[in-house]
C-alpha cells in the first residue's frame, strides 16, 4: 500500500511503501530526508516485537488475509450459478492478493529489517521496502 503523509517539521510530503500488516510491523523511526528530523512511528520491526506483539501480527495478518479470501470465494461461488466466466475474471485476483501476502510475509518482513539495519535502526522517509 503506498502511504503519503507529511513531515511533522518541513511539511515536505513522503511517500512510502507500506505492506500495512496491522500496521504494528514497520519502521520504528522515520527519518526524513529533506531536514534530517528524525520522526517516531507506532511500529516496530517484527524482530523487536514482543511474544505478544507477535501473535497479536500474525492473528491480525491471517484474519485480514482470511476475510479476503473468503470473502472472494464466497462471490465467486455465488456468481458461479449465474455466470462462471465473468466471477472468476472478477473475483480471482481478489482472492490472489491474500494469497500472495502470506506467502511473501517473510521477506517483507526480512527486506524491513534489512534496511533498517543497514541504515542503523530508521527508514529514510522516501524508502520502500
Ligand atoms: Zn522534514
Amino acid at each position: 500500500m503506498l502511504r503519503t503523509t507529511r513531515c511533522g517539521k518541513c511539511r515536505t510530503v513522503w511517500e512510502y511503501m507500506n505492506p500495512d500488516r496491522g500496521s504494528i510491523v514497520g519502521a520504528p523511526f522515520i527519518k526524513c530526508r529533506n531536514c534530517l528530523t528524525m520522526h517516531k512511528t507506532t511500529m516496530n520491526t517484527y524482530k523487536n516485537l514482543n511474544l505478544f506483539g507477535k501473535i497479536w501480527f500474525w492473528f491480525g495478518t491471517i484474519l485480514q488475509d482470511g476475510l479476503y479470501f473468503f470473502g472472494g470465494l464466497f462471490i465467486i461461488v455465488g456468481v458461479l450459478f449465474y455466470n462462471a466466466p465473468i466471477g472468476i475474471l472478477i473475483f480471482a485476483p481478489i482472492m490472489y492478493f491474500p494469497i500472495k501476502n502470506i506467502i511473501t510475509l517473510n521477506q517483507q518482513i526480512e527486506a524491513l529489517q534489512d534496511l533498517v539495519d543497514k541504515n542503523g535502526g530508521f527508514l529514510w522517509s522516501d524508502e520502500q521496502y
